[in-house]
């Protein structure tokens, strides 16, 4: 029987996850199909409902559903706890398990983007998603000191702060209003800059004003694309990366929970590029906006890429905003990081 892998968003029309994931599965030879299934937040416990038949090896959720699976899986792993949110589900029998291959993959882009220079401390984080959320828990076991989380909806960052409260208990997690006078001022006191809000997923637009970024900025963006965000800074003369390589890592790493092998990761790479080159933009999915009250799609989109045969591998191909520039000689965060490491109490109330 052919095993169905299911990415779980709303929408998920362009999802670069497909063309990365069925290239795998075929190169390793697994009977294992991947589809797209467009639900709306309505629908999600009926879907998760689904998973649990036998014909399912597991699923990814994306955008805007990783927060609002976690009631809905049986058990979570250590990353799905800490996070709060989701985005790969395995199978023991009927029981779902819930993981966030998120985190891992951030970690490989951040240690991409910050090469050899020494791991900063400090760091603005704009979004309060799951996305967000992945990336807090990233930055937190890595030894940050200080993280800002700036978010549209205020109460959405201070969610997550108390979200991460005892992980957090021994640094600086703050929620901070969305003014731009308050996100430029903390951005002088940092060297890491994340964009894990989806401005800039359908529409040429950056979350912030290009004026306020500085050369001594690492920037990722997760979206995977050549964001207005990363053009500001590359022209503010910052190091920059999109989020290809996270993309890239937290499928890989879903693939091996999935199948119990080594991914091919040099022709998920390719798969990956080449549909970008085909057209497609977006990270994960496009961003969902206010959801409709009703289930926008209950028919699945089964868009099932082509079968492919297996390809040998071949050196990934990169692009100028996927790899980051090169930062060796630039300076070390003590210039750029006035608050230099003191750690300061949690402004956040205890965990949940
Ligand atoms: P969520 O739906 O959980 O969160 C969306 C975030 O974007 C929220 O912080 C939301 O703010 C903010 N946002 C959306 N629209 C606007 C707007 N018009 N103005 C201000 N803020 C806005 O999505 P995810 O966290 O799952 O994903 C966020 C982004 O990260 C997406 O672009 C996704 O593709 C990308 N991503 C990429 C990954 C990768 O592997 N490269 C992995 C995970 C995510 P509010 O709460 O106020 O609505």
């Amino acid at each position: 029987m052919t095993k169905r892998v299911v990415l779980i968003g709303h929408p998920v029309a362009h999802s670069l996850s497909g063309a990365m994931q069925q290239a795998a599965f075929d190169a390793a030879g697994i009977d294992a199909s991947y589809e797209l299934w467009d639900r709306a937040p309505i629908a999600l416990p009926d879907t998760i409902a689904e998973i649990r038949g036998d014909d399912f090896l597991g699923a990814n959720v994306t955008i805007p559903h990783k927060e609002r699976v976690v009631p809905l899986v049986d058990r979570q792993t250590e990353e799905g706890h800490a996070t709060g949110a989701v985005n790969t589900i395995t199978k023991e029998g009927r029981r779902l398990v819930g993981h966030n291959t998120d985190v891992a993959g951030f970690k490989v882009a951040l240690d991409g983007l910050v090469g050899r220079q020494k791991m900063p401390r400090h760091a603005v984080v704009l979004g309060a998603g799951g996305g967000a959320r992945a990336v807090v828990y990233g930055l937190i076991t890595e030894g940050f000191q200080r993280i800002v989380v700036f978010n549209r909806h205020l109460h959405r960052a201070e969610g997550l702060v108390r979200h991460f409260g005892r992980t957090a208990a021994h640094m600086e997690l703050k929620a901070m209003p969305w003014h731009e006078s308050i996100i430029e001022s903390e951005l002088a006191k940092t060297k890491v800059l994340v964009n894990a809000t989806s401005i800039g997923l359908t529409s040429d637009d950056s979350p912030i004003a290009g004026d306020v970024l500085r050369a001594e900025l690492l920037v990722l963006d997760l979206i995977y694309a050549r964001t207005k965000l990363l053009r500001d800074a590359e022209s503010a003369g910052a190091t920059t990366m999109d989020g290809e390589l996270m993309l890239l890592h937290q499928g890989a790493a879903a693939f091996e929970l999935w199948t119990g092998q080594q991914p091919p990761l040099e022709l998920m790479q390719e798969k990956l590029a080449e549909a970008r080159a085909g057209g497609l933009r977006s990270a994960e999915g496009e961003p969902a906006g206010d959801q409709p009250a009703v289930a926008a799609a209950t028919t699945p989109v089964k868009s099932r890429p082509a079968k492919t045969t297996p390809v040998k591998s071949t050196p990934a191909k990169t692009t100028p905003a996927t790899s980051a520039r090169s930062a060796v000689g630039a300076g070390s965060e003590d210039g750029a990081d006035p608050d230099g490491g003191a750690a300061a109490a949690s402004s956040g109330p205890a965990g949940e």
